[in-house]
């Protein structure tokens, strides 16, 4: 795809700016992920699948995106939780971050790059903590390690704070969790009987949930990177905390484009346990809803905007791809059947066509306007339809129509791949491990097969070896929690 500047909201400056990576093409960005304590609802995936469009847009436009999604696996709701249900806290917390990526896959969503967990990065926040101490950003209190906000002049910037709530700074009670300052907030919670903990120089104890994503947000994507993505309620106070942490440490601008999600609703209300109106996402698959009906109807509505899931909806989108999926299936029949040549009548299908193109572009480089977007490329998929009934499509205009429709679908995942697919598992130590990719020559199969088996040995100087052969021969591989995946270079 030919280059055009994407234009974004930055919550940070309330404007549409011109979206200018540090180092193109390379795109780096950190979005907020999933606290694994209970199934994802539909108001997670609303976002997750807005994250997705995003990661895809930026790679349709030529960008190479290094996207991290982390999985707070350890913070006061996850520990609740998991005494309650009287179980582990990894065991508990494994059992959401399946049910998350199990929805991921269900929807279509490309891999993260990373997607690394609070417990395995203690290290990384311990770190940040001490230097935090020793450059008096931080202060202990009764075990516990807080972040002195008075010593950031430029907090609530993110969050635009009123000066008259920020002037607080009279000494507050000790019942207040030691803090010097009500703003105060917690980097690091004294260790408490039952609860897991984490040994540091500071004290035994466990991580607070902000701390968490300053640290493994830098250290996937250095101390300055291109976008932060949030649900808008993350704005305050997560973000604004994320910010003081990171370049109160670091002296530099944390981040350069901060970009919210807005919520969803069921029906017109709240979605909420006590109406009946809370789904996750197995539910509604357990229902027989597509999930790729409800990929297309949480991508359909501009992301800065309040989505309304109705049933309706849900059916609209299901027959909005059945049309475009029946497009593409008459058209691959019909386009070598028709003439070749273009005779005059079928300009009509052409013009529709390059205004399906530029409509397409144009909405989803103003801020990601996925609605404009799919209205286009609807316009077009109507019109294709009519001139096939007609009689008024020429096989030449048809293939350019499929063409695009495949390239446009790289964002939406809504068509099948091009590529029949080809699946196969393995078995190492009673642990299965699924392989999943596009057809290859068997010779091919046999390297990934010696490659994931060589993983599951911990022979990482094979794994390495077999992953260079296979590069070489123009396959690329993604290792998820799903198991292996691979496709052929430069395709997503
Ligand atoms: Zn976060």
């Amino acid at each position: 795809m030919a280059s055009a500047t994407p234009y974004f909201f930055n919550t940070l400056t309330r404007h549409k700016e011109p979206f200018e990576p540090l180092e193109p093409p390379c795109v780096r960005a950190y979005a907020c992920g999933p606290t694994v304590y209970d199934h994802p609802h539909l108001g997670n995936f609303r976002y997750f699948i807005w994250v997705d469009v995003l990661h895809r847009y930026l790679r349709w436009r030529g960008y190479e995106v290094e996207l991290v999604i982390n999985l707070t696996d350890v913070d006061d709701k996850t520990i609740a939780r998991a005494a309650a249900a009287g179980v582990d806290l990894p065991q508990f917390t494994e059992r959401y971050a399946r049910a998350f990526f199990d929805g991921l896959e269900a929807l279509h969503t490309l891999p993260a790059t990373h997607y690394p967990r609070a417990t395995d990065h203690i290290q990384e926040m311990v770190e940040l903590i001490e230097r935090l101490l020793a450059s008096g950003h931080a202060y202990r209190s009764d075990g516990s390690v807080f972040f002195r906000v008075a010593s950031f002049p430029a907090y609530g910037r993110l969050a635009r704070l009123d000066p008259e709530q920020m002037r607080s700074t009279e000494r507050v009670e000790q019942d207040d969790f030691g803090k010097e300052d009500r703003r105060d907030f917690a980097l690091w919670k004294k260790a408490k009987h039952g609860e897991p903990a984490w040994d540091a120089p500071f004290g035994r104890g466990r991580p607070g949930w902000h701390l968490e994503c300053s640290a493994m947000s830098m250290k996937y994507l250095g101390t300055t990177f291109d976008l932060h993505l949030g649900g808008v309620d993350l704005v305050f106070p997560h973000h604004e905390n994320e910010i003081a942490q990171s370049e109160a440490v670091t002296g530099e601008p944390f981040v350069r484009t901060w970009m919210h999600c807005s919520h969803l609703i069921v029906e017109g209300v709240k979605m909420s346990k006590s109406l009946g109106n809370f789904y996750t996402l197995a539910q509604l698959l357990e229902r027989g809803h597509d999930p790729l009906a409800i990929r297309y109807l949480l991508a359909s509505v501009h992301y800065r905007r309040q989505l309304n899931f109705t049933f309706e909806a849900v059916e609209q989108a299901a027959s909005a791809i059945t049309r475009l999926r029946q497009l593409v299936v008459r058209s691959e029949q019909e386009a070598s059947r028709l003439p070749q040549s273009a005779p005059e009548r079928t300009t009509q299908l052409d013009n529709a066509l390059q205004l399906a193109r530029e409509g397409f572009a144009t909405a989803l480089d103003d801020d990601l306007n996925t609605a404009g977007a799919l209205g286009s490329l609807f316009t077009l998929v109507r019109e294709t339809h009519a001139a096939l009934d007609d009689g008024a499509a020429d096989g030449v205009t048809l293939a350019a129509v499929l063409d695009w429709l495949r390239e446009a679908d790289k964002i939406w995942g809504l068509l099948p791949v091009d590529d029949p697919l080809l699946e196969f598992r393995i078995q190492h130590a009673g642990k299965e491990i699924l392989a999943r990719g596009p057809k290859v020559s068997a010779q091919i199969e046999a390297l990934i097969r010696q490659r994931a088996m060589a993983r599951a040995e911990r022979d990482f100087g094979a794994a390495d070896r077999l992953r260079k052969q296979l590069a070489e021969l123009g396959i690329e591989l993604d290792d998820t929690a799903q198991g292996v995946r691979w496709r052929r270079a430069g395709t997503i």
